[in-house]
């Protein structure tokens, strides 16, 4: 590993003072993915700037309902949290789905956003790779893909974002705060990420000299159902191959909002408007659904390697929206009879 300065600030805005000063300068959080890619030799930064300790560790309520999470917020503290848990089923599922219980205690909210591909290329230094080394090509196009893109992937990258959290805020519509040198800017979270184009060494919208302080979700929409669905190679500690978060609102059997994500298939959690368009106000059937799932992958495109994805991401979506369509009934069912419908 290469040496480097370490400063531990107490107030967000001297962490933000730091990254702006050095160049080179990395945050640091829980450091679950930075100090494997600094031992690696894919992070050299020069300055690392622990902002672990400082005090954004609360989960708020917000003025007119929804939450505020701080940054620091372990990955396995939010899962816990009973707000999270009773109204935003698909945050807590798929945060539990995530890494490790060892590694859900010391993962962050801010941390979990950040954290970076894990395309076999890009973590071995010997290999070309644009994201880590732009420029010098990807070896994963003709290569290992099985975890790699099938939408919104570029000629310069088919890399895919790991977090299944960040999924899940796409679905919920949820907020990124940031506090950069001029002060707090907010980015929606669907828009945080970024497809590669010719740019895969930027992952996110975010400067360099900006740090996330806060995660808001939108007030819980009454009477909705959302879950998170994660196919994977193993039962836990893996990435997606896919995954499905989805967020519904039906309504006598119709459904009147749909908000739809999807994992392992982009370089950024991809939100799947298309098939949105196509089930918002039809009858929460299986035909719709896979009318839905159907308008959605005409545009992927597969690579060699991973062309069984569409199929298996659209069996995926199809099944999360059975399931919630089967959770809404039974919700109405039990308001009938005066059950908590939870
Ligand atoms: Fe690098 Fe992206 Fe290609 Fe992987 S897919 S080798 S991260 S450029």
């Amino acid at each position: 590993m290469r040496p480097f300065r370490y400063e531990r600030p107490t107030d967000a805005q001297s962490a933000v003072a730091l990254l702006s000063e050095h160049r080179g300068a990395t945050a640091l959080a829980g450091g679950t993915n930075l100090v494997d890619l600094m031992k690696l030799g894919v992070a050299t930064p020069d300055v690392v700037v622990d902002v672990s300790g400082l005090p954004l560790d609360a989960v708020d309520p917000l003025d007119g309902g929804g939450l505020r999470i701080g940054t620091n917020v372990r990955n396995a503290d939010l899962a816990a949290h009973p707000l999270v848990r009773s109204d935003y089923p698909v945050l807590a599922r798929a945060l539990l789905s995530g890494a490790s219980p060892q590694l859900r205690n010391l993962a962050t909210t801010g941390g979990n956003l950040l954290q970076r591909t894990r395309c076999v290329y890009f973590q071995d230094v010997t290999t070309p790779c644009n994201k880590r080394e732009p420029g010098t090509g990807c070896s994963a196009i003709g290569g290992y893909t099985r975890y790699h893109a099938v939408f919104g992937h570029s000629v310069d990258c088919i890399a895919t974002h790991p977090s299944d959290m960040a999924v899940a805020l796409a679905a919920l519509e949820a907020t990124v705060v940031v506090l950069g040198v001029d002060g707090e800017r907010r980015i929606p979270a669907t828009e945080f990420h970024r497809l590669p184009g010719g740019e895969p060494h930027r992952d996110t919208v975010l400067e360099r000299d900006e740090l996330i302080v806060a995660v808001e979700l939108p007030p819980p929409v009454p009477g909705a159902v959302s879950t998170y669905r994660k196919v994977r190679d193993r039962a836990s500690f893996a990435f997606a191959i896919v995954s499905v978060a989805a967020h519904l609102t039906i309504d006598d059997g119709v459904v009147t909002d749909a908000r739809i994500a999807c994992g392992g298939v982009a370089h950024k959690p991809w939100r799947a408007r298309r098939a949105e368009e196509v089930i918002t106000g039809r009858a929460a059937t299986t035909a719709a659904f896979a009318e839905a799932a159907d308008a959605e992958l005409a545009i992927a495109a597969s690579v060699d390697g991973n062309e069984f994805k569409p199929a298996l991401l659209r069996r995926t979506m199809i099944a999360v929206l059975r399931d919630l369509t089967a959770q809404a009934g039974e919700r109405g069912a039990a308001g009938a009879t005066g059950e908590d419908p939870r």
